[in-house]
Order: structure tokens, then sequence, then C-alpha cells
């Protein structure tokens, strides 16, 4: 057989990422890549067939596996005919002729990847193979102008020598397919019934409402273990558990409603919990007397329901609901709060007095501390009442820092950092050993998942009694995002500057940013607000910091980048940047990560800006580490606590407190 010709071009991605994008147009992929085929081929036996799946960024791909290796001919091969999978993986042997075996999967309608050694020739190949290489840092594809045999190392010297006269081509990987939503249905029957009904409902009649959870192709890593609540307005809160098996829908679940003697419209919310955490949230309307059912999605953390392990951490959640919420904080049924603060102080202080270091002295932090702590103590009593939710924090945080979810679907005006749960009364004070070890010239050391005092008996003043500095506090508005990007990438921050800023405060903002990050990875620039439209459409930034005024930017602006096509559709797909901004965001942080953004980092009052050019170094840094968001921003608000700083219990994280810039690290 002659040798086959190709056309070579490169791409930015991992091998197996290229697998995905060509399967559905090509019938015989042969692969250099150990990393690839130890993926694919992970858990086999020897000597037998197996199904994987594995996800890429593009999709997720189904092999039926086979190691050629442990056969000494063709005849000896198990039948691959029953093995499940959208394509065979099969690992080369040079002990026989795989050709024929290769040629009479193809035959039989099943596309074959080819793992095998650079320098082996492989026959067969043709107008629907592609040879796909490594060439640091690109994957180098051949495709075969006609039929014949191929080497890769052929295809990869090929594609050295067009870098080498800079007429390399390179081929992008389709942008990965938004996720389609596993639906959750709501249906209204009467008790005992067995389909639901349509129309209005008779006012004080006894109804079923019933819930199911439907399937979707993205399997389930195992069966999940979830709980419906069902919270209808005026009465008790219900919840049952049910399992959603791995593959197909949940059984459905049904709680039984008295309608209300008025003919309106009746309105409550259906929740999908998954151990303490509210991944599902549905408005549901019953008409009473007039109308149709209906029910809206409010709140997602989930479109698929496949990525919910990382949430079992979680120690209790809040799901703000407008002016009412939902507490979970263990097996029981979640209890309803209400979140009016009615006259209860719940501001900062304005940040003043502070040194040249953005620090205070010790008697002025300790002002600033109990003023904040007071106000969260009441603030505490108000919406949780008895210490039972304060208690289970306590102890389930002991090995690591608690993990507290504030859910919103609705903004509310709770400073949910600045919630203190150790009893703290007007009038004198003690001072937690902690206040002096990690405050100002203190000893300092490695912050602990919990005080190391055991006393807090009394009124006792300890930063481990805010919630923002004990536990480790997320507050996504939208699905969570693991990793910024999945590709190995440099780290990258744009920083987008107000033309109106003092220039002054900025130059020591950007100062205090670059003594923290190595200066290569910023790139800044003074914008307008509908110059920084065009400035943020590109998918090329890990973090986008916005150094501005508040009210610089409004929602509308974002808006109008989103309908006129400023930004392109679909926005951030695959690098999907932190917005840290360095003023408050109000009615921003929906509209950002709607855009694509994984998360909003910003603090909730105006704060010093050249201080924020600090607090954002010492955050970058840490996220560029590896450092999780939520961890991140927790390390940083101690940080400042040891200048005798408490502004970092203003700043909020809206996004999951796993968001990493990378895996693994
Ligand atoms: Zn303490």
């Amino acid at each position: 057989m002659a040798p086959a010709e190709f056309t070579v071009s490169g791409g930015e991605g991992t091998p197996l990422e290229f697998v995905a994008a060509f399967l559905g147009s090509r019938s015989l992929l042969v692969v250099t890549d150990p990393g690839g085929w130890a993926q694919v081929s992970a858990g086999l036996a020897v000597g037998y067939p197996a199904s994987t799946a594995v996800t890429t960024s593009v999709r997720v791909v189904r092999f039926a596996v086979l190691d050629l290796r442990h056969f000494s001919s063709a005849s000896s091969l198990p039948s691959l005919s029953d093995v499940v999978g959208d394509v065979v993986a099969l690992h080369d042997t040079r002990a026989w002729d795989t050709g024929p075996v290769v040629a009479a999967l193809r035959g039989l309608g099943r596309p074959v990847v080819l793992f095998t050694a650079a320098h082996t020739w492989v026959a067969g190949v043709d107008a629907a193979s592609v040879l796909i290489g490594w060439s640091a840092p690109f994957v180098v594809l051949g495709s075969p102008v006609g039929a014949g045999e191929g080497r890769v190392e052929d295809v990869v010297w090929q594609f050295r020598e067009l870098e080498r006269r800079r007429q390399v081509r390179f081929t992008a990987l389709p942008s990965p397919p938004v996720p389609s939503d596993r639906p959750v249905t709501v249906m209204v029957a009467l008790p005992g019934a067995t389909e639901g009904i349509a129309g209005a409902l008779r006012p004080g009649g006894e109804y079923e409402v019933w819930v199911h959870v439907g399937q979707h192709p993205d399997p389930l890593p195992g069966d999940l273990e979830l709980r419906a609540v069902l919270s209808m307005n005026g009465r008790p809160v219900q919840a049952e558990s049910f399992v959603l098996p791995a593959e197909g829908a949940s059984p459905w679940v049904s709680f039984p409603v008295t309608t209300p003697y008025a003919s309106v419209p009746w309105t409550g919310e259906l929740v999908i919990y998954s151990g303490v955490v509210p991944v599902h949230v549905q408005q549901v309307v019953l008409p009473v007397g007039a109308g149709e059912s209906r029910a809206a999605v409010r709140f997602q953390l989930t479109r698929t329901f496949a990525d919910l392990e990382p949430l079992s951490s979680r120690v209790a959640s809040v799901l703000v609901l407008g002016e009412r919420a939902l507490v979970a904080s263990g097996p029981g049924v979640p209890a309803r709060v209400g979140l009016d603060l009615g006259s209860l102080p719940h501001s900062f202080p304005v940040a003043s007095g502070l040194d040249p270091w953005y620090g205070k002295d010790f008697p002025s932090f300790c002002e600033d501390l109990a003023a904040l702590a007071r106000q969260g103590s009441a603030l505490y009593s108000r919406l949780f009442g008895s210490d039972a939710l304060a208690d289970r924090v306590r102890r389930l945080g002991r090995a690591r820092p608690a993990g507290l979810m504030i859910a919103s679907v609705a903004d509310s005006s709770v400073p949910w950092s600045l919630i203190y749960d150790l009893p703290l009364n007007d009038g004198p004070y003690r001072l937690c050993a902690s206040v002096g070890q990690f405050g100002p010239f203190g000893a300092g050391g490695e912050v602990p998942a919990h005080c190391p005092v055991s006393d807090h008996s009394g009124n006792v003043l300890c930063p481990f009694g805010f919630w923002g500095l004990s536990a480790v506090l997320e507050q996504p508005v939208g699905p969570l995002v693991p990793f910024v990007s999945v590709r190995p990438r440099p780290f990258e921050v744009s920083m987008a500057v107000d033309h109106g800023m003092d220039r002054a405060l900025t130059e020591r903002h950007v100062t205090e940013l670059m003594s923290m990050l190595p200066p290569e990875v910023v790139t800044s620039a003074y914008v307008s607000p509908s110059e920084l439209g065009r400035a943020l459409a590109g998918d090329v930034m890990d973090v986008v910091h916005l150094h501005f005024r508040e009210g610089f930017l409004d929602l509308e602006e974002i808006e109008r980048w989103d309908r006129e096509g400023v930004w392109p559709r679909p926005h951030w797909p695959s690098r999907k940047p932190v917005v840290v901004g360095t003023s408050p965001m109000p009615g921003l942080v929906r509209a950002f990560i709607d855009g694509g953004a994984s998360a909003v980092i910003s603090p909730e009052v105006a704060v010093p800006q050249d201080m924020a050019g600090w607090v954002t170094g010492m955050l970058l840094a840490r996220l560029a580490a590896g450092f999780s968001a939520g961890e991140a921003l927790r390390l940083t608000r101690w940080e400042m606590l040891g200048r005798g700083n408490v502004m970092g219990l203003a700043y909020t994280l809206h996004g999951g407190a796993d968001l990493r810039v990378r895996p693994g690290n």
C-alpha cells in the first residue's frame, strides 16, 4: 500500500477533545496519546472488552474498549458487537496485523479510535480518517487527501516544517454545547388520581402536588438521594425524600395540599435539595378559583444534576426567596425565616482612619470588630433565634471550615459574612485570645478551621464568630462552574480602568496589585462603558478586574452588549472569568453570571480605592496559586484582619466556593 498524502493543521486542546470533535465525521481516528489511552482504559480488565464514558470539554464520549496487546491473533478476540459505546477504542499491537480488525469494525458502522505508536504504519487510512499527534504545545491533525497507509510521525514532521515556514493552519475545537436542562415537572391532581388536572382549583379543596425530576442524556455518577420541599404561602413546609436513579427519571413524589378559601393565585416554591443544598428552585402558582397552573424556574445550581458531588461538604444553606428564606441544616424539614431586618443596623462603619498600610492599631481594630460583631449578633438572633444553627455549623466545621451556602433567588440586604453567631450583647465584653493572635501585630500563623480557644462563654468577641471568617461562604446566583478553564493556559488578568478615577490612587492600586502578581499576567486599559463591552468580548482572560467608581457601569449597558452583538453568543463559553470589582456592583452580578462569568467578587460598600488594589492582589495571588475562590476570599479576610482591617467582611463571593482557575492544582 502506498503512503497517503496529508493536509496538516494544529489545534489547542487535548487529543481526546479532538477525537470527540471529529467523531461525527470520521470513522478511523489514529491517536498517539498514552495519557488519552490511560483515561479511556481506566479499570479495563486484562483480556476483556469493557465500556467507559470519558468527559471532554466538547462532549461525553462513550467508548467500547479493547487492548489488542493481550491477544495472540485476530481469531482469539472476544466479540465487540454487544459492548456498548458510540465508538470502539483499540490499543494496537505489533505482534500481528490489526488492519483487518479495524476494517471489519468500520465495515459494521462502528467508528474506531486506534491508539498506536507514532512510528507505526497504519493501513487503510482514507478521507474518512484523521491522524492525531502532538507537537508541544499543539495537537497535530493530519487529514489524508487520498487512501493509503500513514504514520503519525510523518504528520508531525510535516507540521513542524510548516511551523518553521510559518504556514501552519489551526483548527479550533467546537464550542462546548450548552447542556440542556434536566426537566423538573410539577403537577396538581385530585387525591388518589393517576393524572394531573388542568384549569382552576376549588377554594378550600383537597389536592395533591406531584413533583418529578426527568431524565437527561448526561449519566449520573450513581443514584442520587434528593429531597423535594414544597413551601406554599400560608402553609407549613413539607419535605419528601426520593432517589434519582443513575439513568432515567425519578419516581413521582406527592404532597397533600388544601387550597386557601380566597379565590386568588396561590404561590409558593418547590425546591429540590441535595443534602442541605438547594439545587433547583421553581415558583409554583396554583390557580384557586380561576386560571391555569404555572411553574417557572427561579434558580439552578445545576443543569444536569450530574455535577452535585462536591456540594456534599456543605453543612447548611440559606435559600433567599425575597422577604423570606428557607434554612436547611440537616435531614429535617427546612425552616422558613423572615428576612425583614426592620430597624436593625446592618451596614459597615465608614472605612476611615486607615494607616498607609491599610491597617489600624489594636484598640481601633477592636472597636471596629466589636461594632460589627454587635450588628452581626443582632442579625443572627433576628434571623435564626436559637443557637441550634450556630452549634451545628460549629460542630460540623471542626476538621475543615464549614461550607455555608447562601443561594439567592432574589437580592437581599442581609450582609451574610457579617453574621456573628456567638453571644454578644451590649455592654462590656471580653476578648477571645484569637483577637490578639490573629489581629494587628499578633503572632498570626496558619488560620485553623475553627477557633483554637474552646471557652467562648459570656459576652465574647472572637473573629471566629463571623460567618465570613469561620466558614467558607458562597453566594451563587446561578449554575456552579468548577473551573475558569480546563485548558492548560497561563493565568491572565484583564484590568479595565474608569477614565474618571483619581490617577494617583489608580497608580497606587496598580502598584499594590502588581506587587503580588507576576507583571506579565496583567494587561490594563482605560475604557469608557461602551469600550468595555468590546474589551470583554473575547474568551481570553481568567479574571476581569473592574476598577470603577460605583455607578460607572449599569445594567442597561451590559444588556446592550448582549442585544447588539458586541458580545458573541455563546459569550465566554470555555474560559469563564471571575469578575472582580473594586466598587459595589448592585444589580450587575446576575448580568455578568448570565454573560458567562464563573463568579463575581466585589465589596458591598465603597472601599478606599488604593486599599482595593491590595485586596485584589491578595485574592488573585491565591486564585493563581490554585486556591478555591471560597478559601481565597476567606484567607484574604484573615490577612486583612492581621493588619487591623475589618473590611474583608464587606466582600462577597457571588459564585461557588469550589471554583478554581484550572483543574489539578
Ligand atoms: Zn475564639
